[in-house]
């Protein structure tokens, strides 16, 4: 895939084991286990992996009749990339901890358009808030966990808004996941069927498909200059890992020379080592020949 996140502050942190939790307002958690340990790795450096991944996960959020699967693929994603850091990525602004209000786009999570930050947190820490002092757009933030401490040391030059859904109390809703990961799946079927059915579809439907897909516009990382010795360059600032997987997608399924497919046989994501590969193996590809 062209690169265009050369220079990019992507990395990202993920714990050796999660668990899951019921909230006291009885919604289901995934969330750090108490006593695990951070690990920093950077989405950047395996993109085409990370979004395949995250397609087979929301197919399988699809199926019906397949919660047990949904929640075990969602779960492994999570043990093997950490959470997604919707807290920054749902925002107009990931700097939202130094406004008294969130401002909220239309999204599929959260009805409101506004909420005091505070009743925003309590979304995604569901047992213990972070202890925070806020006044005006100052705010302060204890912790005494060294471990934590550390972290916020790390990333220092980070937001602090994004450094605190690497906390261990930071949680994601089940049921947002799965959502969000259906709906990663369901911009591929998008681009992948319009395209099967174009020449057997009439423009009305033709048309369903591409309002389909302007439901699923998003907010965008933003970015700022670095001066390097030799020039200016510009550095993209991605405070969340949904944000992350939200950019990969959408360079990896119009990337013209190896695009994200699903597979016409089985319907599999991969990566097409031409413009047109429309099969994701030569097994597939012989199943369709022989009529399989
Ligand atoms: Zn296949």
């Amino acid at each position: 895939m062209y690169n265009p996140f050369t220079n990019a502050q992507s990395s990202w942190v993920k714990y050796n084991s999660y668990v899951w939790k019921t909230a006291p307002n009885g919604m289901e958690y995934i969330m750090p286990v108490e006593s695990s340990m951070p690990e920093i790795y950077d989405p950047l450096e395996n993109p085409e992996e990370i979004v395949l991944d995250a397609i087979r996960t929301g197919r399988i959020c699809m199926s019906k009749d397949a919660e047990t699967e949904a929640r075990k693929a969602i779960f492994d994603f999570i043990r093997k990339y950490g959470l997604l850091g919707m807290m920054t990525a749902l925002p107009t602004t990931p700097r939202f901890i130094e406004y008294e209000k969130v401002y909220l786009p239309k999204n599929r999570f959260i009805k409101a358009e506004t909420m005091d930050t505070e009743d925003y947190l309590a979304h995604f820490y569901p047992f213990e808030r972070p202890r925070f002092k806020k006044k005006g757009i100052e705010s302060s933030w204890e912790i005494d966990d060294p471990t934590m401490a550390a972290l916020f040391l790390t990333f220092q030059n980070r937001l602090q808004s994004q450094v605190m859904t690497f906390q261990r109390t930071y949680g994601e809703r089940y049921d947002w996941l799965k959502l969000q990961f259906t709906d990663w799946a369901l911009i591929a079927m998008t681009c992948f069927f319009y395209y099967e059915d174009r020449d057997n579809i009439d423009p009305v439907q033709r048309d369903v498909y591409r309002k389909a897909l302007e439901g699923f516009d998003s907010t965008v990382p933003g970015f700022h200059y670095a001066l390097t010795d030799e020039r200016p360059v510009l550095v993209w600032d991605f405070h969340s890992l949904s944000l992350t997987l939200q950019m990969l997608l959408a360079f990896l399924l119009t990337d013209d020379k190896r695009p994200l497919r699903l597979c016409r046989n089985c319907m599999k994501p991969f990566i097409s080592e031409t413009s047109d590969e429309k099969y994701c193996s030569t097994k597939c590809r012989k199943a369709r020949e022989r009529g399989e």
